[in-house]
């Protein structure tokens, strides 16, 4: 559904949206790079508002977060969109194109997180749920009004603005965000996006809610464990005990680079356990 969007201003023939870091400034008729948000004769509009893709009750550990709730299950809901381009996107069908939803309005799904059996709450995933923040701000706030004791989590790139994500952390628990590597470029070149503004989402969340990480390896563009080492000491020096989810890439999309290697991802956990308390390997 189309909704007003937040965080833009009027330019001149233009507007300029800063929800997320690459601060799009669009034209009448166009959309941003994240193409759920279009310049209408002056306003902004979100074209994802309620629009939901993909709907599952998922294990908690599957998000992936092992230290939050765990042994539960959790409703796990995502839309189309997303800001980055990653070319391993294991979810590129939702992420980079338009596929069939359903609107759902946030009273139904608040009503269907509370009336669901075993489950913790909700969990925003499946495409990045910062560029479906109107949506997201809404169930998330509508729910803990509720006062029910229901969890809100996100999976997310952390590639969002401060003022926005300071907004939304109020009605937040948890929170996977994933610091695909430690090196511009690579932030650049491969996911279409940039490093900085995700440490300081990683760093401002940790303050308020309960944050893990998750790296994925990718063989031949950022599997170094100088990298490692360093990821491992960024986490360390805000908390010992963020947990890191070292993740083992497969081809995927647009990228063929091959597997990496089990041999790799053993020495990649060995380094971040010298600096990190909770270190675990995914798809191994
Ligand atoms: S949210 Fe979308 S339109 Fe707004 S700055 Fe980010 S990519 Fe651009």
């Amino acid at each position: 559904m189309k909704e007003s969007a937040k965080f833009y201003e009027k330019l001149d023939n233009k507007v300029h949206c800063f929800l997320c870091p690459h601060n799009c400034v669009i034209e009448d008729g166009h959309f941003g790079k994240c193409r759920v948000r279009t310049h209408e004769k002056g306003e902004l509009y979100t074209i994802n508002y309620g629009e939901i893709t993909s709907m599952s009750l998922d294990p908690i550990e599957k998000k992936p977060l092992h230290y939050f709730k765990p042994s539960t299950n959790i409703l796990s809901v995502g839309s189309f969109g997303c800001n980055f381009t990653c070319s391993f996107c294991q979810n590129h069908t939702i992420s980079q194109h338009t596929p069939a939803s359903e609107f759902v309005p946030k009273e139904k799904l608040v009503e269907m997180i509370l009336s669901l059996k075993d489950n913790i709450g909700i969990a925003f995933t499946y495409n990045e749920p910062s560029i479906w923040y109107e949506y997201v701000y809404d169930c998330a706030k509508l729910l803990k009004e509720t006062q029910d004791k229901k969890s809100v989590v996100l999976v997310t790139n952390g590639f969002i603005s401060e003022e926005p994500l300071k907004e939304l952390l109020p009605y937040v628990d948890a929170m996977n965000i994933d610091l695909k590597g430690f090196k511009n470029e690579y932030y650049k070149d491969i996911c279409g996006g940039r490093l900085s503004p995700v440490l300081e989402t990683i760093k401002t969340s940790a303050k308020t809610c309960h944050v893990e990480v998750t790296t994925l390896i990718v063989s031949g563009e950022n599997d170094s464990l100088e990298e490692v080492k360093a990821i491992a000491e960024f986490l360390m020096n805000i908390d010992k005990d963020i947990p890191l989810h070292i993740s083992r890439y497969f081809p995927n999309y647009k990228l063929s680079n091959p597997p990496t290697s089990v041999d790799f991802m053993l020495r990649a956990e060995e380094t971040a356990k010298k600096y990190l308390n909770r270190v675990s390997l995914g798809n191994v």
